[in-house]
């Protein structure tokens, strides 16, 4: 695929993330829909230990963009649990809320290179419609043949999809199962722009891995699938996708994943009950097993006893 980046999105990105190429970097990036779970923080844990073995930056993102789902005082919690297991990050907190007219400028960049088309298929339209044979959620290109009329038509404007080219996403996935999603029949053309003008999160992302020169993306089994539509939007822009450690989710006694929205359980019950810092990152590694049970330890101490091939390595196996 031919590179699509104009020169002014290249110098917008050398703007925005005053970058040096050859660093790597990694991220955190919670949405603020309540404070962090055990799943989340050890993902945390290991999305700065992953970064900071390979001497690299770590930045903390506030995923925001889905604002009715965003309740206050989750992030200062966020950051708060960051700060006193002593995962602290470099440079100020990102949050994508404050990044949607860089996302705009991607969006129209991709639109005037002819990648979007609009759609005017609502929702209910196509649940109806895919029930129940088609794929759930990969979108059978309806719009794709029609003339791109982009203006109001009943009241409303259309949504704008990606449409993806016949052939294989591909990822380099460091833990999860192979990086490897088919575009048209796994994925389908993502709608990167709602009919409301809501951005979308795989655009928003997929941008920001970019922007900001991420080379680690170190993330939860449940965004495994997420990855796909990801992948694509930085193809079509024309860059590599960064690498991908998709981690096992942790699971409550009942074998129930754990989640914010239902009080998962979090640092506050291990700090009542006393907790310190470091038995708490003890903790949290010995839930992978890279420490045995019992263990206490600063995230610093656990940084000096790992090595990247052989966490790697542990981490497959947990
Ligand atoms: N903000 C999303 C979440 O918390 C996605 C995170 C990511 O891409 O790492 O689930």
């Amino acid at each position: 695929m031919s590179t699509l980046l104009p020169s002014h999105l290249r110098a917008l990105r050398r703007e925005v993330a005053d970058l040096k190429e050859t660093a790597r970097r990694g991220r955190y990036a919670p949405s603020p829909t309540g404070p962090l779970h055990l799943g989340n923080l050890r993902t945390a844990l290991l999305s700065w230990l992953i970064t900071r073995l390979q001497g690299g930056e770590w930045l903390l993102r506030i995923d925001d963009l889905d604002t009715p789902r965003n309740r206050a005082g989750a992030e200062a919690s966020i950051r708060e649990d960051l700060r006193w297991l002593g995962l602290l990050w470099d440079g100020p907190v990102l949050r994508q809320s404050e990044r949607r007219g860089l996302y705009a400028t991607v969006l129209s960049a991709l639109r005037r290179s002819g990648q979007l088309y609009p759609c005017r298929c609502s929702r209910r339209m196509l649940a109806d419609i895919s029930a129940p044979h088609g794929r759930s959620g990969v979108y059978p290109g309806f719009c794709r043949p029609l003339t791109p009329r982009w203006g109001l038509e009943d009241q409303r404007l259309p949504s704008w999809r990606l449409q993806l080219e016949p052939g294989l996403l591909r990822w380099p996935e460091l833990l999860g199962p192979e990086g490897c999603l088919d575009g048209p029949t796994e994925v389908g053309d993502v709608v990167l722009r709602r009919a409301d003008g809501f951005l979308a999160y795989h655009l928003a992302t997929a941008v920001d891995e970019w922007a900001l020169g991420i080379s680690d993306v170190v993330r939860g089994l449940d965004l495994w699938p997420a990855t796909g539509p990801q992948v694509a939007v930085l193809e079509h822009l024309g860059v590599e996708p960064p690498r991908y450690w998709h981690l096992p989710l942790w699971m409550d006694d009942q074998g129930q994943r754990l989640s914010k929205r239902d009080g998962g359980m979090g640092l506050a019950v291990w700090r009542e009950q006393g907790v310190l810092p470091e038995a708490a990152i003890g903790r949290l590694a010995a839930s992978l097993e890279l420490v045995p049970e019992g263990s206490c330890l600063s995230a610093q101490e656990l940084l000096q006893q790992c090595q990247l091939g052989t966490l790697r390595q542990q981490l497959s196996k947990a």
